[in-house]
């Protein structure tokens, strides 16, 4: 059942590469593990799923004591709310922070992180006073400021946009992440572009790949309600 769904999802995200003239191979699924058992996170495993990614530093260090060295051999992005105090530990379990919102917690990830450690900024497209995120007219100074920093390499942009049913009706925040980052990336110096956009969850995957996502974050329609694990 588990690999019927990680199989379609799989052919959902080439297909919509495919049809936008992307390659398939562009695009990483990220399989979201909130709430979900250690047997399922095997078994993603077992069929050849290497990206995962944990909103909770207290879930991760949980799954690394459960797993023994097979945790460090998969890929493990940090992608909830993280605070300051946490930064270090989550440098230690992580392969890369998705969710860098602020200078205070770019600077402890600096303090902690071992040099060229990738993190992405996460940008409130929406400007959702609920949400986490550098708005989008301040992002540009925010990496500017950023150029000095030798331990971390801004790697990419990430979002989560408003919510809709209706997946199309997010289409445009999708792009307007995309076109943040191709202006960053014109401007920026050579050796420093930002490549990733991790944008687009269950309900919506398609559109953002679409709108050139380079990673999805999947967890619902991997692992069923998150009410039901
Ligand atoms: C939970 C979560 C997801 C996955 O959402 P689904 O709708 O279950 O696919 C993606 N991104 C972030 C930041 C999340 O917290």
């Amino acid at each position: 059942m588990f690999e019927e769904r990680l199989h379609s999802i799989r052919e959902r995200i080439a297909e919509a590469a495919i049809r936008t003239g992307r390659r398939p191979e562009d695009v990483r699924l990220l399989a979201v593990t909130k709430g979900v058992g250690m047997d399922a996170i095997r078994e993603a495993m077992d069929l050849g799923q290497t990206l995962f990614g944990e909103n909770y530093v207290q879930e991760a260090v949980a799954r690394e004591k459960a797993m023994g060295g097979y945790f460090r051999r998969l890929t493990w992005h940090f992608i909830g709310h993280l605070q300051t105090n946490k930064a270090r530990r989550a440098c230690e379990l992580f392969d890369c922070i998705e969710t860098v919102d602020c200078r205070r917690l770019l600077d402890a990830i600096c303090r902690a992180a071992t040099p060229g450690f990738p993190v992405y900024v996460q940008v409130n497209l929406g400007r959702e006073p609920q949400k986490a995120g550098i708005l989008p007219e301040d992002l540009r100074r925010f990496v500017e400021e950023t150029a000095g920093l030798s331990q971390v390499r801004i790697a990419g942009l990430m979002a989560i946009p408003p919510y809709s049913e209706d997946p199309e009706s997010t289409r445009g925040f999708f792009r307007r992440l995309r076109e943040l980052r191709d202006e960053l990336n014109e401007t920026l110096m050579k050796g420093r572009q930002i490549s990733e956009l991790s944008m687009g969850m269950s309900h919506d995957f398609e559109v953002a790949i679409e709108e050139g996502a380079t990673i999805v974050r999947v967890g619902t329609a991997l692992f069923g309600p998150r009410n039901a694990r």
